[in-house]
């Protein structure tokens, strides 16, 4: 292997320039040559290819998004869209391939290999929703973007006596709602994989209001149900004054956490080795702390599961 290729693909997420300068900066200590595909399968498709050198990834490893910038790629779907792709890897003479985003781009990773040209997916997303890792590039961040407005929210619903609804993101995952909600105390988390009656979380205000609690802390992931919707129904359903505040794309933004440069840089160039190996059609993970890597096959068909320990102490932490 000679020529190695990176892209980031599908939704960005804080990290995915750390994850880049560790493929760009590892590959070249193997005095492999590293180009860069700008705005993902898109790019490839257009030929948006340069070659990276040591200095083009420097002063990025702060910078939250992706200066590769990212795309979605409809015609990437189809089997005429990957040829294009294959054949503009071909030509910048590129045979190694390191994708870095979410589940979709793990698909394009895969149709790639399968054309032949190796391929390695490294997780980049903040919704922590791919299978094969303990965390994915950009959750933490995420993670302490959410606390840090819920602590603020947190002061206000004390002073005022009142309760809120806060709506983070994941897609279908709740592992956002989850950390935050468990790391910023709050006293119901509603999530996706753990589905709860409406009736429960009216009980369990009950209990804190019985108990003499004033305020109140509600995070639902986006996954379940609209949070807007879901406070309108609450207020109804309660008299309560409730308030909403929806977090949106701010989750997605922002310089990394140490904890995500750390992780984007062990995966970026674990990403490098195995290519270094002639290995294909894997993604890295982290798992209990160690790099691991699983067949795109195997992991792209599994359902994501939530940490359940994790959720059992987010229950108990909060009766
Ligand atoms: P993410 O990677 O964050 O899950 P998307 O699901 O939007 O984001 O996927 C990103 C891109 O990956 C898509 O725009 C498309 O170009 C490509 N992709 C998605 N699904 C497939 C698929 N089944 N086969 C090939 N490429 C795919």
């Amino acid at each position: 292997m000679k020529r190695i290729g990176v892209l980031t693909s599908g939704g960005d997420s804080p990290g995915m320039n750390a994850a880049i300068r560790a493929v760009v900066r590892k590959g070249i200590y193997h005095n492999l040559e590293v180009y860069g595909i700008y705005q993902g399968y898109q790019g490839l498709i257009n030929g948006n290819i340069e070659k990276l050198e040591i200095g083009s990834v420097g002063d990025i490893i702060q910078r939250g998004g992706t200066f590769l910038r990212s795309a979605r790629c409809p015609e990437f779907v189809t089997k005429e869209g990957q040829q294009k792709g294959y054949e503009q890897l071909k030509k910048f003479g590129i045979d190694g391939l390191v994708v870095i985003g979410g589940d979709g781009s793990y698909r394009g990773a895969n149709a790639i290999s399968k054309l032949g040209i190796p391929c390695i997916g490294v997780p980049g997303t903040i919704d922590n929703d791919i299978v094969g890792t303990d965390f994915t590039i950009g959750f933490d961040t995420a993670v302490n973007t959410a606390i840090d407005v819920i602590d603020k929210i947190r002061d206000t619903a004390s002073s005022h006596e009142r309760t809120f609804v806060i709506e983070v993101m994941g897609r279908n995952a709740g592992d956002i709602a989850l950390w935050a909600g468990l790391s910023g105390g709050a006293e119901t988390i509603l999530i996706p994989e753990e589905p709860q009656q409406m009736d429960e979380v009216i009980e369990k205000l009950n209990r804190g209001k019985d108990r003499g609690k004033k305020h109140s802390i509600i995070v639902v992931a986006e996954g379940v149900t609209n949070g807007v919707k879901f406070a309108e129904e609450l207020e109804r359903r309660t008299q309560l004054e409730i308030r909403v505040s929806v977090l949106g794309h701010m989750q997605r933004g922002g310089s990394p956490t140490a904890t995500d440069r750390v992780l984007a840089s062990r995966l970026g160039a674990y990403a490098v080795e195995l290519l270094l190996e002639g290995k294909s059609g894997r993604a890295v993970g982290i798992m209990n702390n160690e790099l691991v890597s699983h067949a795109l096959d195997e992991i792209l068909d599994a359902p994501h599961t939530i940490d359940k320990k994790i959720y059992q102490l987010s229950q108990e932490l909060s009766i």
